[in-house]
């Protein structure tokens, strides 16, 4: 170490006048300009790093990368200024994490976000609410359940009266904010599991005793959920946690358009019916699948559950705001039969890293989940931390409210028919191109195709079983290849899954799967990126598969 770093070291030291510094700023003018300087420099740093990177992210191995951080040492000193730690961040982090901004970038189900939604975030760091509780939330939770009131009614269009008695009701709650997608799947199924194995004569709850004893209560031995094959693995973790077990999350069969077989579904429920020591603890209809973005028949879904009495939820996490486009609502008919649906923040509201939402039909749905802690929330406050699987939690409700004031619905309807008009556009793309299959058509903005060289398209066609497993095969490895190259080359980035086929079907079928949701993707774009797995094809691949 030299001496002038020797002496910027000594300067870092922690005590308790630095720390003082920290905690208390000073409020005249020079104070203010410190804060506004280090939120330009990041706020500029950043806009130069997705102006200037348009690829997905800057080629350099992660071995090399991991390499670079080895040390597992906490220091006990100050190694840094703030100023120094920001362009840290911004030099040295952000060429190296994913420009998830770039138009190119039509992979995953997070994009680019409106500008405003980093200040609006910038406000809830700094005002700093919890809202577990009204003391240390207040207006917030009660703008939260304002909030949770506009999107029931978008969702369930229950008349003013109903509104005007829940709306900041502390008996009642509409849904709650969650983490994810995930927690707000968990939430519903929760909710479905503690209603369903309710108090009753000498049996306390399942909350209360536990799973063994509710099975004991019931003379069961096993609950099971139903869904479709494409339904989220979040599902699958949420049985998990409750008690069910993962492999009691039913994976139905789908139909050509990648919904949920119904004839399938209602021979399911009489099967298990006919079971007395099996019981169905909820149905879920999936309104936007992640893999496919298909949407389930939920009016028949519907139908079925109050047939049998089953609780039923949407999982809308992905679908749920094509609600706000005229034009497409209709997609999501049925959703308002929904007991509980979920829709996350951080995907289709265009939301920063993470927001996850549950909503109810039944306003006193929640209380199955009510906890009361004497300290924290005691019974009739209105404490929302009450009926919540998280406990501390940040007023996001505060970004999704003002967003929507500043875009209206409208705007984001335009959002979501920019993506599904463009998916449109982009599936006559492809079946336009000799060289692609696509593999399911979009219902919303999300769509699969693959590779298939174009002497093998007729072949495939006419192929039998056996024929076309070999080929899939083949087809796979090639598609598996093509994606990682063209990732790997950091210019562009769509993903891939497997979607699952049986063997008279020909086998799996791994696809590349795009998600159209930023309106700076454009048909031009995605024409680009098709060249691009074409070029990579023709030039790379042929040779190794060249005898398909
Ligand atoms: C994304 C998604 C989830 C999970 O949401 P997270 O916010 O990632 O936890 C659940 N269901 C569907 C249909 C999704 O698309």
């Amino acid at each position: 170490m030299d001496r002038t770093s020797e002496a910027k070291r000594k300067e870092l030291v922690a005590n308790r006048e630095t720390l003082k510094r920290i905690f208390i700023m000073r409020e005249d003018d020079s104070a203010k300009a410190t804060l506004l300087k280090y939120m330009e420099q990041i706020f500029f740093g950043l806009q130069d790093f997705l102006r200037d990177h348009v690829g997905i992210t800057e080629q350099r191995s992660l071995r090399e990368m991991a390499s670079r951080f080895q040390n597992s040492l906490l220091s006990e000193q100050p190694e840094k200024k703030l100023a120094e730690v920001i362009t840290e961040l911004v030099d040295d982090i952000a060429p190296h994490a994913v420009n998830v901004a770039s138009p190119y970038f039509v992979g995953h189900m997070t994009s680019a976000m409106p500008f405003f939604m980093v200040h609006l975030a910038t406000f809830v760091a700094a005002l700093n609410q919890n809202v577990v509780k009204l003391e240390t939330s207040k207006i917030v939770s009660i703008v939260e359940k304002q909030l949770l009131a506009k999107i029931h009614r978008m969702i369930y269009h229950r008349d003013d009266d109903f509104y005007s008695r829940h709306i900041q009701s502390v008996d009642t709650s509409l849904g709650g904010f969650t983490e994810d997608g995930t927690l707000a799947n968990m939430t519903a199924l929760w909710v479905a599991r503690n209603r369903l194995l309710h108090v009753q004569d000498s049996f306390g709850g399942v909350e209360q005793e536990g799973m063994f004893a509710a099975y004991r209560a019931l003379g069961i031995e096993r609950m099971v959920v139903l869904v479709s094959q494409l339904g989220h693995y979040s599902l699958r973790k949420a049985a998990g946690l409750l008690g069910l077990g993962s492999r009691n999350i039913i994976g139905l069969p789908i139909d050509s358009q990648n919904r949920v077989n119904i004839d399938a579904m209602a021979e399911t429920i009489q099967e298990i019916k006919n079971d007395p020591k099996t019981r169905i603890m909820a149905m879920v209809g999936i309104a936007g699948a992640t893999e496919t973005g298909s949407i389930d028949p939920l009016p028949k879904l519907a139908e079925l559950c109050a047939e049998h009495d089953i609780h039923f939820h949407v999982d809308a996490a992905w679908g749920g705001p094509t609600l706000f486009s005229e034009k497409y609502k209709h997609l999501l008919n049925g959703i308002e039969l929904a007991d509980s649906v979920t829709i996350d923040g951080h995907k289709q509201f265009y939301m920063p890293m993470t927001c996850g939402m549950v909503y109810f039909k039944n306003p006193w749905a929640m209380d199955a989940i009510a906890y009361h802690s004497s300290y924290i929330a005691r019974p009739g406050s209105v404490d929302l931390g009450i009926r919540s699987l998280a406990g501390s939690r940040a007023s996001n409700s505060l970004i999704l409210d003002s967003a929507l004031k500043i875009m209206g619905t409208k705007g984001y309807g335009i959002l979501i028919e920019h993506g599904i008009g463009l998916a449109k556009q982009f599936a006559k793309e492809i079946d336009a191109r000799p060289s692609f299959e696509l593999i399911t058509r979009p219902e919303l903005n999300i769509l699969t195709y693959r590779y298939v060289p174009a002497h093998l398209q007729e072949k495939i066609k006419n192929a039998d079983p056996q024929e076309a497993l070999r080929i899939n095969q083949r087809l796979n490895a090639l598609n598996i290849v093509l994606q990682r190259d063209q990732r790997e080359a950091g210019k562009s980035f769509v993903s891939r899954t497997t979607l699952r086929r049986s063997v008279d079907q020909g086998g799996d079928v791994v696809v590349l799967r795009t998600v159209l949701m930023n309106p700076m993707t454009r048909l031009r774009i995605l024409r680009e990126i098709l060249d691009e797995q074409e070029n990579i094809c023709k030039t790379k691949l042929s040779k190794a598969f060249g005898a398909i």
